[in-house]
C-alpha cells in the first residue's frame, strides 16, 4: 500500500547476464562490477523486483507446502 521506497533490503540485477546480487549502494551507483562478467548492475524498483522474482525461482523454498 505505502508508496515509500524501501529497497534497503533489495537486490540489483546485472545487465549483461542477470546476475543478482543483494543491493548495496556501491553496486547501484555501477561503483561495483558484476562479479560474474563485469557487466554494470541496476537496482532500479523494476530491476530489484526481477531480481527478487529470479531469486525465488533459483533457490528451492522452505515454505512451500509439502505438508500431507
Ligand atoms: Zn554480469
Ligand atoms: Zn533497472
Amino acid at each position: 500500500m505505502s508508496a515509500a521506497s524501501e529497497l534497503t533490503d533489495g537486490y540489483v540485477l546485472c545487465q549483461d547476464c542477470g546476475h543478482v546480487e543483494p543491493y548495496t549502494a556501491d553496486r547501484h551507483q555501477c561503483r561495483e562490477s558484476c562479479s560474474k562478467c563485469g557487466g554494470d548492475f541496476c537496482g532500479c524498483n523494476a530491476c530489484s523486483e526481477l531480481a527478487r522474482l529470479a531469486l525465488q525461482f533459483q533457490e528451492p523454498s522452505d515454505d512451500q507446502d509439502v505438508s500431507q
